[in-house]
């Protein structure tokens, strides 16, 4: 669905447009200098490190065939996806997709 998935890159853009410089991811508290990248989201923030773990938790999940958490997504405010919960935050799968594909493009620029 590459229509669909540059809606939602191009959403997300828009989302989190740049990088602060003193940005501090949301979920595991490091900033920008203790961490490779940070995605900025509307009054939250997640790291390049935090990014990998969720990808990393939602194939566990996937594989345990476990229902989601129920809850909302601090990036997009959807509730009807899989979430992962963070301290104060909660990010779904498809945010973590589209961090991976940002992060990616910051990296390979
Ligand atoms: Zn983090
Ligand atoms: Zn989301």
């Amino acid at each position: 669905m590459p229509h669909l998935f540059n809606f939602f890159r191009s959403l997300l853009h828009s989302l989190f447009p740049t990088v602060d410089s003193e940005a501090q991811c949301t979920f595991c508290g490091k900033t920008q200098t203790q961490t490779k990248f940070i995605v900025a989201g509307p009054g939250v923030n997640i790291c390049d490190e935090c990014v990998h773990l969720c990808n990393q938790t939602f194939a566990e999940q996937k594989q345990k065939a476990t229902t989601a958490r129920e809850g909302r997504c601090s990036f997009c405010g959807k509730t009807q996806t899989p979430l992962m919960a963070g301290h104060a935050v909660t990010i779904c799968e498809e945010c973590v997709h589209l961090c991976n594909q940002i992060i990616a493009e910051q990296q390979g620029a």
